[in-house]
């Protein structure tokens, strides 16, 4: 009874409003949830509560970027016939995207089709293809073999690797059973060869750390996990974790400083862009890619704003999945300093976006500037000369 008094006269105050947060436990979130009271009305289900915006500020709309877009993120149909790339072709004039880099871990196999049906088509100079790498089985050997390949197929025209797929690491078994992991001394002679090259490494490791944390309903990303079962990976029997992963990248990283890594999505970093820093500072053989990350970058406008000044040189555009709509949102948080407006996926983000109002000489540097110079194999025609 001597103990739980104080405690109650402290939780009263709280509730009173006196207490302040810095006298609470530390981490301890104040929370009044309107003095006991639960809503006399039915309750909306998650999907159901889209509360319009009073708010009136001025709006920027960006259909078009501000200067010719290289998409070095970009995932066409896999059956990749004439008419697919016309189909995307025909999109990109109206967005300002120049150029398209084809991401889809392409086998040798099916490369020269993709590269005889980008030659066919109206749009011949505005798409690339990435060669891609098979880490299915990797037993002794396998190395040397997968090098050999990705020489062979650089020289048939492809002018980078990827994108390498979230499954190496997460779920990539070698030949003998055991997971494969990304800093494995058997792949050296992959990486050597794309040093050697001077090919650009696009690499996606594991997903953002909240498809790893527990399921509940703290987690940021809950309604998307509870949508997509294919995304969780809590279950540590069957998957590493999220620190795992970025380990064995960071030694994988360390281990070729003359490798040019692009992580894709900011390497899952973009809610914690100091980290990114870290990695940028710490490796200067590092960039970062900015598929589907866009609700992490326009939810902090000003921290944003200044990582992407300081890092200017490390900043690539990608988009990952191809959906014309989609690429005006980009361009507004990049270009604008609008306030609070709507991302286009609800499962991603339950907040808004902010502009974060980049200088022009930033936005050529992350729109086309940063990979045409990390991609010597591509063509400046087309792009200002500065
Ligand atoms: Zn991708």
């Amino acid at each position: 009874m001597k103990r739980t008094l104080p405690v109650l006269l402290a939780l009263g105050l709280v509730s009173l409003g006196i207490v302040t947060a810095q006298q609470l436990p530390p981490g301890q979130i104040v929370r009044r949830p309107a003095e006991g009271r639960e809503p006399e009305l039915p309750q909306p289900k998650i999907r159901e509560y889209h509360p319009r915006s009073t708010l009136v500020v001025p709006e920027h709309k960006v259909p078009r970027a501000k200067f010719p877009v290289i998409d070095f993120h970009h995932h066409p149909p896999q059956s990749m016939t004439v008419d697919d790339v016309n189909r995307v072709g025909d999109a990109m004039a109206a967005l300002n995207l120049a150029l398209m880099i084809d991401a889809n871990n392409t086998s040798s196999a099916r490369l020269k089709p993709a590269m005889d049906a980008i030659a066919a088509s109206r749009y011949k100079d505005k798409m690339v293809m990435f060669a891609g790498l098979d880490f299915r089985n990797v037993g002794p050997g396998s190395g040397q073999k997968i090098a050999a390949q990705l020489e062979a197929d650089i020289k048939a025209g492809a002018v980078g690797v990827g994108e390498i797929m979230k499954s190496f690491g997460l779920t990539n078994r070698k030949a003998d059973g055991t997971r494969l992991h990304m800093d494995d001394p058997e792949l050296d002679p992959v990486w050597e060869t794309a040093a050697r090259l001077k090919i650009p490494v696009l690499m996606h490791t594991a997903d953002p750390a909240e498809f790893f944390a527990p399921l509940d309903y703290n987690n940021e990303r809950w309604l998307e996990l509870a949508l997509y079962p294919d995304r969780r990976y809590q279950d540590r029997s069957r998957f590493p974790s999220f620190e795992e992963l970025m380990g064995e990248r960071d030694r994988l990283i360390k281990r070729h400083p003359d490798v040019t890594w692009v992580l894709a999505h900011m390497g899952w970093h973009a809610n914690d862009l100091a980290r990114l820093g870290k990695l940028f500072d710490e490796y200067p053989n590092v960039y970062g890619e900015l598929g589907a990350v866009l609700y992490d970058i326009g939810r902090q406008p000003r921290f944003a704003h200044d990582f992407f000044v300081k890092y200017q040189d490390r900043i690539i555009f990608g988009k990952d999945s191809y959906q014309p709509d989609e690429y005006p949102y980009y361009w507004r948080v990049f270009e604008t300093n609008d306030e609070y407006f709507d991302y286009y996926r609800d499962y991603h983000a339950f907040w808004k976006l902010y502009g974060i109002g980049l200088p022009d000489q930033v936005l050529k540097k992350i729109y086309y500037a940063n990979a045409l110079r990390i991609t010597p194999k591509l063509s400046r025609a087309g792009f200002p000369a500065n």
